[in-house]
């Protein structure tokens, strides 16, 4: 079930819509060109999870990408009056654990004269895929693809728009499917120099565990740096301040596929699919911790 609400200044709270009826023009940039921007947050436990970390990266890559988007308020009331839909629409007792809001913006059709309407702004909530959460327990394969890029791009070539969360997927989501044919479940994509970047949907993130002088255990978190021109990711960033309160060191890359080897666990981690073990690189077992996935499991539940 999924339900969807617009943005329409005609209707403060939002306007409810039918998902499974048609809703926009076939001549959308965000449909022709995937020009639009988004974000996917995690809804459990009657409440959105990092909301408003979502509403500030969309408001980022909606300045980067030159799109004028709603303002939070609005996202905050289309959001309010999806969830409230939502959970009307569930049987009692039978809500989905896990759901996904989505909020969409596009840069709209375009006119006679070649001047771009004010896009269009949507969000909808729908049960989070059951893959992910299996995922979550079994841990995953993932082969290691080069983006093609090497791990300065993103300032030389801002245009690239690296490290804005738009709505042109669809290299991210070939990379998925060349793991797939390749008997692996996932991706992290490497620069063309050898760094290691990011998954077509989720950040990496390493552990090691260290004894330092005095014996005392020593456990360092560490994902790679955003200089590489990958997404900010708002579940990394919130699994760090968790880390540092409980005392662990934190690193910002740069890392190598070596580092990954290495390391005594590797996780994949995003706002829906959460913390994913990672127990192969290029068919090759890795280390695998079951304590340190207990111990960030943990620091991911206590996110609200
Ligand atoms: N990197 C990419 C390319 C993504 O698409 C995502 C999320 O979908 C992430 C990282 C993880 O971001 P977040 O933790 O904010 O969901």
């Amino acid at each position: 079930m999924t339900v969807l609400v617009f943005i329409d200044p005609a209707h403060p709270g939002g306007r409810v819509a039918d998902p499974d009826a048609p809703q926009l023009s076939v001549l959308d940039p965000g449909v022709t060109r995937g020009d639009g921007v988004f974000e996917s947050a995690l809804y459990t436990g009657g409440k959105v999870r990092k909301l408003e970390m979502h509403l500030s990266r969309m408001a980022v890559s909606a300045q980067v990408t030159d799109l004028i988007i709603p303002s939070a308020g609005a996202w905050r009331a289309a959001i309010a009056t999806a969830i409230s839909q939502y959970d009307a629409a569930a049987s009692p007792g039978a809500a989905p654990a896990e759901s996904v809001v989505k909020l969409i913006a596009t840069r709209g059709a375009e006119s006679a004269d070649g001047v771009h309407d004010y896009g269009s702004a949507w969000v909808t909530v729908s049960p989070a895929p059951e893959l992910g959460r299996r995922q979550r327990e079994t841990g995953i394969d993932v082969l290691l693809l080069d983006r093609g890029y090497d791990s300065t791009v993103a300032e030389r070539a801002p245009w690239l728009l690296m490290g804005a969360k738009t709505l042109s997927y669809a290299v991210n989501m070939a990379a998925i499917r060349h793991a797939k044919r390749n008997g692996a479940d996932d991706v992290i994509f490497t620069s063309s120099d050898g760094r290691v970047l990011e998954g077509p949907t989720s950040t990496v993130l390493l552990a090691t565990r260290e004894r330092d002088e005095a014996g005392r255990e020593v456990k360092r978190l560490v994902t790679p740096t955003l200089e590489t021109g990958i997404l900010p990711g708002t579940t990394q960033g919130a699994i760090f301040a968790a880390a540092k309160a409980e005392g662990w060191e934190l690193g910002y890359g740069p890392v190598e596929p070596k580092h990954l080897r290495e390391a005594a666990g590797v996780w994949l981690v995003s706002s829906v699919r959460l913390l994913t073990p990672v127990n192969s690189l290029d068919g090759e077992a890795i280390n695998t911790d079951a304590e340190l996935t207990a111990e960030l499991s943990a620091m991911v539940d206590s996110i609200n």
